[in-house]
Parts: C-alpha cells; structure tokens; sequence
C-alpha cells in the first residue's frame, strides 16, 4: 500500500482533507485510515430496553467512524474566530474565516441548503447583554441539526468512496518516520506515504500523546471546562433562540473575576448521555425535524481550568469530578435550582412535582457535593445574571445536569502550515489542540489540503 497522502480519522478534519486533496488534485492517491465504522454502520447498543447503558464497545460508535465525533451532534457550524479554536493564531482571522465559510459552502451543497444560518450581527442582544455585565460573543451559527448533518456526511462519502480508499475498522496503531515519507502500522498491514495528515480528534488524544513522545513533538498543556448543563422551558430563552439560534455569552462573576460561559445551545432540544473512556458525562442535541422538537431549551454553564505546575493534566483533573459524580450518581445527576438554593438534595418526588419535565432520565442528587465551590458559585452568579435579560432562568424548577465537562488535546506545537518539524507531517482538528469544534477542525482539514495540492 503506497499513497501520495494517507489522513488518520474520518472525522470533520479527516474528510474536509481527503474532500479538497481529491477536488483540487485528481491524480492524488489518498487514503483515509479510520478505526469506527462506516457512517451507515454507526449504531450505539443503548436502546433504553435491553441494553441500558454504556457496555464499553472497542469503538465507541458515537464518537467514531465516518463523520468522527461530530456525526451525531447537533451540526451546529460557527462561523467565527471568537470561540471554537485558536485556528486564526496559525492561518491568520480573515482566512480561517474564509475557510469556514467554504466549508458550509460545500455542506449546503451537499443536502444542507435548507438549513438556517444565524447572526450576531446588528442584534439588539449585545446591547442588552452589555447592560446586564454580560458579553454576547460575535457568530454567524449554520444549524444543520442531528438529522440534516447525517445526511449531509453520508451525501459527503457517496461522493468520495470512489475516489480516495477508506479503511473502516482500522486503529493505526503506529506512525513511522522514514526518509522523505511515512509508515502507517495497523493490526495484520502497514501502508507508506508521502505525507501524512494526523486528524485523530478528541478520542485519539492518548495516541497522539503517544506519538508526540515517541517523535519528539513538543506539547503544551490545555485546558478543561467544567460545569453543568441547564433546561428550562424553551419559551424563557424563545427570544434568543428564534433569532440567534446559539448564544455564546460569557459573565465575569463579581467574587472571582472568572469567566463563565453558555455552551452548546440546543433550543427545544434534549439532553443526553455521553460517554468519554468510560466517564459518563451530559451534553445536549437537538433536531430540524418538528415532530423531534421539545417544550425544553438545554444549554451548559462551563469554567475554564488550566493548571501548570506542579500538576499538568487538565483532562485528569476534570476526569476526577466527573467520576464523583458518576460514584455518587451512577451516572449523571440531576438537581432542580431551588434545591440547590436550599441545600438539598433533589429526590424523585421533587423532580416529578417540578413543572420542568427532564428530557434526561439522571439521578436526583446535590451537585454542590461533585463541583468545587469556586466553579459551583460562578455558575450560580451566571444563573442570576441570565435570569436578568432571560426572566425564569433562575425558577425553582430550572433543572440542573451534571457534571459537563469539556475535555481539550494537549496543544502540538505546529507551524503556519499546521506542520510538525517533520516536513509533510500534518496534525489538525481537535487532534491538534487548536481546534475544538466543526467548523475549525473541517477549515483545518481544507486548509492542509491546500497547502498539499500547492
Ligand atoms: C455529542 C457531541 C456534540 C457536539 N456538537 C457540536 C456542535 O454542535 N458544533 C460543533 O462545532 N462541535 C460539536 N462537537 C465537537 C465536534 O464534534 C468536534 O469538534 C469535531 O468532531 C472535531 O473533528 P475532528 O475531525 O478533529 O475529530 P473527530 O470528529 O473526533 O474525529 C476523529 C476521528 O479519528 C478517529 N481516530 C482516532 N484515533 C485513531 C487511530 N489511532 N486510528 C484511526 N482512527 C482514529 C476517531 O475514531 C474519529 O472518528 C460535538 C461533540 C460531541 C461529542
């Protein structure tokens, strides 16, 4: 197996790669090295009936195969340089921006085109967020939806299966550095390359840890975003929603000067599930589809923690909270806002009279026993402060999901090309630490490709 270009993961980064290698070189030979299924293999064993919860699968088909972590998201594209990565630090703002927008492009091409964009612009909400001490960050949001953004992958993969060879259920398990190319060892083969794109995401992270040790590829460390997620009823936050779909609002709390921020905003959406190596965490979806849409809106309140020294690891750190809560829940809890505010623990009974149905089925418990005060109060403070330009944020019944956590690479240290210090090396995506979302890691992909093709 030789190929002019091999890419490990097929995930956004991963197909926005082999998608531009091939449109702007026909001749390339490229192949594509996944270690999940195929986009129509893809299914998760939780059925709610027999099988109830996470049973460890060796690839988890949620967060791997063709359409890599993102495939069962909401499809929430933000175009913007404001959040989502730091891809701009290495491409320069006016370009990543560009790229995103080339890549929502070829989604609307490719089965997206009745989906909404969203702005921040010229919206009347940065100035009431201001006047509330609260920062409305600037994006343009296309919202593909869970059901619209699978289409749009599997239109994607119709058009290059012919073209660039997919290897599906194929973990590489090692990365060689040979004179002028690149050997990809997998279990029973290997393949060679002239240059090799590294998109492995989140999941790939103790790989690429790997890697970069074994090669000698400087790191940094990154940082982790803990908190939990909110649902309320969809109608306090109608306002924002209908008009911007997501907001991204960041609140400097009075007590430490720390900045809390609203992530993943799914209006009439669910919560759900969501399993890193084992940890069950929370997060939220939601669906174009209206007959799938719910009374609720769901939203998580994240800190940003960084350490340093002596301790490094971010990710172990937020990894610690998140197995509290799944000792003392089971799983993820739930507490309504008025027990919180009361020091108490939600129970059954609480959670059933609360007018807020839960979309989630977690253990009532207290979170003020899993959050470090610090992090709880900030995202107690945001509560307030939303409740000012959205009234009802903090009722009672307002129900609390935890813990969220948001767990980063460590950061590879890449030039303007996205280049390692081996010539033709490439790491991108959240594999890289520079991007964290769907629309950097797939700029990052197209971007590479580019810089191939010359
Ligand atoms: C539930 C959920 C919802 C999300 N919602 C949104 C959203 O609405 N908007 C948004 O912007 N972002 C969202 N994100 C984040 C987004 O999915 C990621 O930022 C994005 O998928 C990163 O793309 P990537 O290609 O870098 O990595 P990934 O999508 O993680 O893909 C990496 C791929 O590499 C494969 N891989 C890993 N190691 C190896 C190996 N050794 N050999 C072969 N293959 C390997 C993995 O199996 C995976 O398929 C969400 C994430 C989750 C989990």
């Amino acid at each position: 197996m030789k190929y002019d270009v091999i890419i490990i993961g097929a995930g956004p980064g991963g197909i926005f790669s082999a998608y531009e290698l091939v449109k702007n070189n026909k001749g390339l030979k490229v192949a594509v090295f996944e270690k999940g299924h195929r986009l129509d293999k893809r299914k998760c064993p939780i059925d709610g009936e027999k099988v109830r919860s996470c049973i460890n699968c060796p690839t988890c088909a949620i967060m791997s195969g063709f359409g890599g972590a993102g495939a069962f998201s909401d499809g929430k594209y933000n175009i913007t340089n404001d959040f989502g990565g730091t891809l701009y630090e290495h491409i320069g703002k006016k370009a990543a921006l560009e790229l995103m927008r080339y890549v929502d492009e070829i989604n609307m091409s490719h089965g997206g085109e009745n989906s909404k964009l969203y702005s921040t612009a010229g919206s009347d909400f940065k100035r009431i967020c201001v006047q509330n001490r609260l920062n409305l960050l600037n994006a343009e949001v296309r919202h593909l939806g869970t059901d619209v953004n699978y289409v749009v992958l599997g239109n994607i993969y119709d058009e290059l299966k012919d073209k660039v060879d997919f290897h599906f259920d194929t973990p590489v398990e090692d990365l060689e550095i040979l004179d002028g190319g690149y050997r990809v060892i997998f279990k029973g083969g290997e393949a060679v390359c002239d240059k090799c794109i590294v998109s492995v995401g989140r999941s790939g992270s103790s790989w690429m840890q790997k890697i970069c040790d074994t090669h000698k590829i400087d790191t940094c460390s990154n940082r982790v975003d803990l908190g939990v997620r909110v649902e309320l009823p969809a109608v306090v936050f109608e306002h924002l929603t209908s008009e911007l779909y997501e907001s991204k609002i960041v609140y400097q709390t009075e007590k430490f000067e720390d900045n809390v921020r609203t992530f993943c905003m799914n209006p009439h959406g669910i919560v759900v599930n969501e399993n890193t190596n084992g940890i069950i965490t929370v997060n939220g979806h939601s669906f174009e589809d209206a007959s799938k849409k719910t009374d609720n809106t769901n939203f998580a309140l994240l800190v940003s923690k960084h350490f340093s020294e002596p301790f490094k690891n971010s990710n172990e750190y937020g990894e610690s909270i998140a197995r509290l809560s799944n000792m003392l829940g089971g799983g993820v809890i739930i507490q309504r806002f008025g027990d919180l505010m009361r020091g108490r623990r939600s129970t059954v009974k609480r959670i059933e009279e609360s007018t807020v149905r839960p979309t989630l089925n977690a253990t009532p418990g207290d979170l003020s026993l899993v959050l470090p005060k610090r992090i709880l109060d900030g995202i107690i403070e945001m509560i307030y402060a939303l409740d000012k330009i959205a009234p009802g944020t903090a009722n009672d019944d307002t129900l609390l999901y935890g813990v969220e956590v948001k767990f980063y690479n460590m950061e590879v240290l890449l030039n303007e090309n996205l280049e390692t210090n081996f010539p033709g090396l490439y790491i991108i995506g959240d594999g890289s630490g520079v991007t964290h979302s769907l629309s950097h890691a797939s700029a990052s992909g197209v971007y590479v490709a580019r810089h191939i093709c010359g």
